[in-house]
């Protein structure tokens, strides 16, 4: 009741939310009933929580930001949904996204602009920028969101909040609507990281509906929170501070990476070793990127014919194929045709191999440099975003200037390593919040949970 209350008095200013559940209240006094009953109960079973829209939901509308899924009700859950329903976690509502969660600042959902709650006039971050405000404006204590291509962590660091990219595989994307298959995948975003790692144990783990599950068990990374808390984990720690992502002049506001800085004091106050690693593929990400996503997003976005989902424009007098054009015509917005085209000229034939196939070969070396750098580091740390929230209406008219926003998070998407994004303070020229991201190798999240906690 007490978010719902949160989510009325704020919500008008904040648009965090697409769609409040009117059933969270009942749902939370059955799991209290089964409380009261002794029923054995998971650690946040009737803790409500917010879900990105991109993820499908039984009884909530799931139109991942979109005309096109304007009022879809799909007929089944997410994994990670029917995990938390199973798990006694009351679902709130669904939250604001960029358009197929194509954008960094959530001003390419077709359904108006969230707005950052530490400055109305700011972006909340992208693609899950409603989660992220929810969960900043305390409408929400945690909240679920998808992560592409920096879409759970820069809103986390644009927000205060901490943001969970696990590694790929390690959370099921049975039910979440791809953008980009072999990037996405879904994660925590919470006000701690204990609470992440809570989150995490709940919806991670193989699940046999994604081919690209990993079938291994995992650790409780609630656990690794609670070892970071207590100080343990940094001592002897290597954390790499990777030079192309960290330096003057490679766009970053003075004030994030004086914080980034200040935060890699603390570690060392701890006892951790700072060591400066290389990582030269790095410069290529955003380009290689901006080729694989849109080659994967126009395939996963050829489902939307007009017949199957969604939106349908009947055209009289038409073709199948005119009611598909009017359809696709009306229901995506401009982000979503801009890289379907970008995508569909990259894979055509006589330039799969000039774009497509050199972007794949430069996510093969942003990989070995990952693999480089961790044999002789055990974290890696950047700032989580160039910048800190910039104005609304900024950048929404300069594609590219979007895109270098995701400079730091895109790294660990093409290589399916683990990311985590944790508050860093303040940036002392705007007041507005700075995030401090780590990376670990492949299936270490644990690590990330450890660290991330420690320096909370
Ligand atoms: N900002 C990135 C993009 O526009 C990331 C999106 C995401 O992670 N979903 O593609």
């Amino acid at each position: 009741q007490a978010h719902l209350d949160r989510i009325a008095a704020v919500d008008g200013d904040i648009h965090a939310f697409l769609h409040v559940n009117a059933a969270a209240l009942d749902t939370a006094r059955q799991v209290d009933a089964a409380r009261a009953a002794g029923d054995a109960l998971g650690a946040l079973a009737g803790i409500p929580v917010a879900i990105k829209d991109v993820l499908c939901t039984l009884d909530m509308p799931s139109t991942a930001g979109s005309k096109i899924l304007e009022g879809w009700i799909p007929p089944y859950d997410a994994t990670v949904v029917a995990r938390m329903r199973a798990a006694g976690l009351v679902p709130l509502g669904k939250t604001n996204m960029d358009e197929f969660a194509m954008g960094s600042s959530t001003e390419h959902s077709a359904y108006g602009n969230t707005h950052n709650p530490w400055d109305l006039t700011r972006i909340p971050g992208g693609s899950g920028g409603g989660s992220a405000a929810a969960v900043a404006a305390f409408e929400a204590p945690l909240a679920l969101g998808s992560d592409t291509g920096g879409s759970i962590r820069q809103p986390a660091a644009v927000t205060g909040s901490v943001g969970m990219k696990p590694t790929y595989g390690g959370v099921s994307r049975y039910g979440a609507i791809a953008l980009a298959s072999s990037l996405d995948q879904v994660g925590p975003v919470t006000r701690t990281v204990l609470d992440a790692g809570l989150l995490h144990d709940v919806i991670g783990g193989h699940d046999p509906r994604d081919s690209t599950s990993i079938p291994d068990a995992w650790p409780s990374f609630a656990d690794a929170a609670r070892a970071g808390l207590r100080g343990e984990g940094l001592k002897g720690l290597r954390v790499g501070v990777v030079k192309e992502l960290s330096q003057e002049g490679q766009g970053f506001q003075p004030g994030v990476l004086q914080r980034f800085r200040e935060s890699l004091a603390l570690l060392e106050a701890q006892g951790a070793e700072i060591v400066e690693v290389s990582a030269p593929s790095f410069d290529y990400a955003i380009a290689a990127y901006y080729l694989i996503l849109p080659a994967e997003a126009s395939s996963n976005l050829a489902k939307f014919d007009s017949v199957r989902f969604g939106l349908r424009v009947e055209v009289p007098g038409g073709t199948v194929e005119d009611v598909m054009a009017a359809s696709r015509e009306a229901g995506f917005g401009d982000e979503v045709k801009r890289r379907i085209i970008l995508g569909t000229y990259a894979l055509s034939a006589g330039y799969y191999d000039a774009y497509y196939g050199s972007a794949q070969k430069v996510r093969t070396l942003i990989q070995r440099d990952f693999d480089a750098a961790f044999e002789k580091v055990d974290v890696l740390a950047t700032p989580s975003a160039p910048t800190t929230a910039f104005p609304l209406g900024s950048k929404v008219d300069d594609p590219l200037a979007m895109y270098l926003n995701d400079l730091t998070t895109i790294p660990a998407n093409l290589a399916g390593v683990p990311g985590i994004s944790i508050p860093a303070g303040l940036a002392p020229e705007d007041n507005l919040p700075v995030g401090i991201q780590f990376m670990a190798p492949v299936r270490e999240d644990a690590r990330l949970y450890t660290v991330g906690a420690a320096l909370e």
